[in-house]
């Protein structure tokens, strides 16, 4: 449990973070971002029902655990990864303990699973999730330095998968 200052200290932070970056990405970037912190995403939790988890269909629908999902955490690239098996902290989700580059990044992907997230709660769709994650990226309009960034970051996540799949034969 955090005591009441460390939480002040931590939501003082949170919302320092988000005014820095509602400046530097569209809105709609912004406000998912915003909602992750708030719980606003349209979870099956949030409205007091129990479905599977949209991605991976095994766990509860919830904020806690999209952030944890392994068909999420499986999306996401190497740079955000830490531990072994790597895997992206929930707090790097709140954009805690990053870069500026990497809050931009990151609130990136947030804004993807996001929108992924309704997208599929409302279509069913779960055909190749990885690039519809990164399509809804690239669609956000971004300042140059961060559209380097980002096609940097897509690139170089392009080749590790890759690297991978011609090791790894697809699953049956
Ligand atoms: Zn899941």
């Amino acid at each position: 449990m955090l005591d009441n200052l460390r939480a002040a200290r931590l939501s003082e932070l949170a919302v320092k973070h988000l005014k820095w970056l509602g400046t530097r990405v569209p809105p709609r970037v912004h406000s998912a971002s915003i909602r992750l912190h708030c719980n606003g995403w349209h979870t099956a939790r949030r409205y007091q029902q129990q479905k599977p988890c949209v991605f991976c269909k095994s766990e509860e629908d919830s904020i806690e655990h999209i952030l944890h999902c392994s068909t999420i955490q499986h999306m996401l690239p190497p740079e955000f990864k830490v531990g072994v098996p790597g895997r992206v902290p929930m707090k790097s989700f709140f954009l805690f303990e990053l870069d500026g580059r990497q809050r931009i990044l990151m609130s990136l992907f947030v804004f993807g699973i996001y929108t992924l997230h309704n997208q599929i709660r409302h279509s069913n769709e779960t055909r190749e999730l990885r690039h519809s994650l990164y399509r809804i990226i690239s669609d956000v309009p971004l300042h140059k330095s961060i559209r380097q960034a980002w096609i940097d970051l897509d690139l170089a996540y392009n080749e590790y998968w890759s690297s991978r799949t011609r090791k790894m034969p697809p699953p049956a």
